[in-house]
């Protein structure tokens, strides 16, 4: 499988170097060069075919036997170990529950695929691999499940100290094993800075081997498109499917456009945004503008200028689509966005996440002027993530899943820094 940057088509890389630098050195993303025309047959047939089975066969004819068969089929049944089932709550409105996995989150997916990848490819190495990420609270616990016992790898996760919620604390701090939290004195933006120190510091590169589990490696995106896939499987009636897509940084509406791409017949993307509403306003006027992004109640989507974009733009760009004949834009504040976690549950008794409820609204918009459609709104959250602004808008102490009440129990590790690149430096050389 081949790679191109998306700022220089003539810049090719294999799968492995994709995946092992997470970005190109033009900043550009990469894109794969080709998408395999999966056959209809198999579109046809999907209901035969388990979720694993599913993932495989898209794999293996994206990956073109770049890994052998049995290792290829390894790496998936490991990555994906979990389902993702539908939920309807009515004959044309349905619920793609992604957060099956172990951090209860969509994420789940591409970083167990990631790592599973990474730790094949690291296989081949003299030396361990450090795996750098700053989080602000969701990446960095699917990242920590998604490597936790992968040979050869370690992972240094940085958060900035009490920014993070309870929850996310315990899912980053408690693992042990080849998973390390750093404590940071300081803010998100502070972590990710001394990360990109880290990258820069050439003298520390020649002493360990360092790499990123950015949310922009094409290792993250792959996996996700497996459950578009899955998700057509278990409809009833798969003519005019549309998926809404809760939307930040845009990977998952990206791995959705691929499955298109790969022969899916998705009718249209609805992008579902908070008040961070970039894409549905460059869907209106064509002018993509970033801004700064503010703080919302779905704040894993609280991004002002979505990494993804440029692959977006780049598919569009390259295969003559037109994007708003694909993709509708949303946006919803925070005040509608509650009213639709207390509609959804006195409606359908169904407890939603924020985010799925910005998605909630958006498919609710879409129906109204396309009454024939048949939505899935994508889940990407359990709702236990976000419990506090949950539970005082349905007005009780919702239940959460047993796989959070053992984490209650377990004791935090961390260490503890300054927010300075030195002391990152000496705890990684020590
Ligand atoms: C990361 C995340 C999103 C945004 O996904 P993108 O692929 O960045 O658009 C939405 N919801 C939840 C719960 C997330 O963690």
């Amino acid at each position: 499988m081949k790679l191109y940057s998306t700022n220089n088509k003539n810049n090719i890389v294999e799968l492995k170097e994709a995946v092992m630098k997470g970005l190109p050195e033009d900043n550009g993303l990469y894109m794969p060069t080709h998408f395999p025309n999966l056959p209809t047959e198999f579109i046809k047939n999907l209901k035969q075919y388990s979720f694993q089975e599913i993932a495989f066969f898209i794999t293996s004819k994206l990956f073109q036997s770049y890994l052998p068969e049995e290792k290829l089929k390894e790496i998936i049944y490991e990555a994906v170990n979990f389902p993702a089932p539908i939920v309807s709550l009515e004959k044309q409105l349905h619920i793609l529950e992604l957060f099956h996995g172990p951090s209860l989150a969509f994420k789940d997916f591409g970083a167990r695929f990631m790592a599973k990848l990474m730790g094949h490819f690291n296989q081949s190495e003299a030396s361990d691999l450090t795996i750098l990420v700053a989080t602000s609270g969701d990446t960095g616990g699917a990242v920590a499940y998604g490597f936790l016992d992968t040979p050869g790898i370690n992972v240094v996760i940085l958060y900035p100290s009490g920014k993070v919620s309870p929850l996310q604390e315990k899912q980053l701090t408690t693992l042990g094993k080849n998973i390390q939290a750093l404590e940071v004195n300081g803010t998100f933006d502070d972590c990710q800075s001394m990360v990109k120190s880290a990258f820069l510091d050439e003298e520390l590169r020649k002493e360990i081997r360092i790499s990123s589990a950015n949310s922009i490696n094409i290792a993250r995106l792959i996996p996700q498109s497996f459950y578009y896939f899955e998700a057509f499987k278990q409809l009833d009636d798969s003519s005019n499917v549309v998926f809404c897509v809760p939307s930040g940084n845009f990977g998952n509406l990206t791995a959705g456009i691929f499955a298109k791409e790969m022969g899916l017949p998705i009718k249209h993307f609805i992008a579902a945004t908070n008040a961070n509403d970039v894409i549905p306003e460059y869907l209106k006027s064509g002018k993509y503008e970033p801004k700064p992004s503010v703080r919302t109640i779905s704040n894993a989507m609280d991004v002002g200028n979505p990494s993804n974009f440029a692959r977006m733009d780049d598919y569009y760009c390259s295969t003559g689509n037109i994007i708003n004949e694909h993709l509708k834009g949303y946006s919803f504040d925070d005040s509608t966005t509650k009213q639709a976690i207390k509609e959804v549950f006195n409606k359908y008794n169904y407890t939603i996440d924020p985010h799925g409820a910005v998605g909630y609204l958006a498919a609710k918009a879409h129906l109204q002027t396309n009454p024939e459609d048949n939505v899935i709104i994508l889940e990407t959250a359990h709702y236990s993530k976000f419990k506090e602004t949950v539970d005082t808008e349905l007005g009780f102490n919702t239940e959460i899943p047993e796989r959070l009440k053992v984490l209650q129990s377990r004791d935090k590790k961390s260490t503890a820094i300054e927010a300075s690149y030195s002391e990152l430096k000496n705890f990684l050389t020590k």
